[in-house]
């Protein structure tokens, strides 16, 4: 089975690819000529992720799935969620985003988080959506090399290390895309 994964971002595919099963082979966004920004202009994560999903599907004609992420943070009525790419503006800088967070949060005493995960398949005509939620805090500083985004300052519920300074496959495990995503290999695998 072939089934692209519409993103261009190779952290993502990383993390992804690892947990598909060998029988399905994934397609980049780059591998089936699609260069062009992808729209995500609806408000809410799962709005964006099948927007995404029905998109490729409308203007490519492959079976696919797309994600959406969003980190909501507890003492900022869930901001910035949907909007965590362009947190600090359009540059999308994850540097940027994590700096004003921080900055934001500065005097906060609760710091509760958590990353959720859309994944919308489009598949034999029908669309099936997937969530996954890791549930943590963010930390006063950034830590860590590892990862993307915010995860230098993402500490998950349960360990003393942020996202960026684990590795990918405890990431996986635990995190957001991977529970989502896991849900969507079962769901493939039932089929
Ligand atoms: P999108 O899902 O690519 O639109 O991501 C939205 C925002 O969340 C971007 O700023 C990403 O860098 C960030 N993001 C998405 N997934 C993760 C993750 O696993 N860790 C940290 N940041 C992430």
């Amino acid at each position: 089975m072939q089934l692209v994964f519409a993103t261009n971002n190779p952290n993502k595919i990383k993390e992804v690819q690892s947990l598909i099963p060998q029988h399905i082979k994934l397609l980049s966004l780059k591998d089936i000529g699609c260069f062009e920004d992808v729209p995500e202009t609806k408000n809410t994560i799962k709005g964006n992720a099948i927007q995404k999903a029905e998109y490729i599907k409308a203007h490519y004609g492959y079976d696919c799935f797309a994600d959406d992420t969003g980190l909501e943070v507890e003492p900022l009525n869930n901001e910035p969620g949907v909007f965590s790419a362009r947190y600090a503006g359009p540059k999308r800088d994850a540097n940027d985003n994590m700096e004003l967070l921080l900055n934001n949060l500065k005097d906060k005493p609760n710091r509760n988080a958590q990353f959720k995960t859309v994944v919308a398949l489009h598949l034999n005509g029908k669309l099936e959506t997937f969530t996954g939620i890791c549930k943590g805090e963010i930390t006063q500083d950034k830590k860590g090399d590892k990862g993307f985004g915010y995860d230098p300052i993402f500490l998950p519920n349960g360990y003393n290390k942020t996202f960026a300074e684990i590795d990918l496959k405890l990431k996986n495990e635990i995190g957001h895309r991977g529970k989502a995503i896991t849900i969507l290999v079962n769901y493939l695998n039932s089929l």
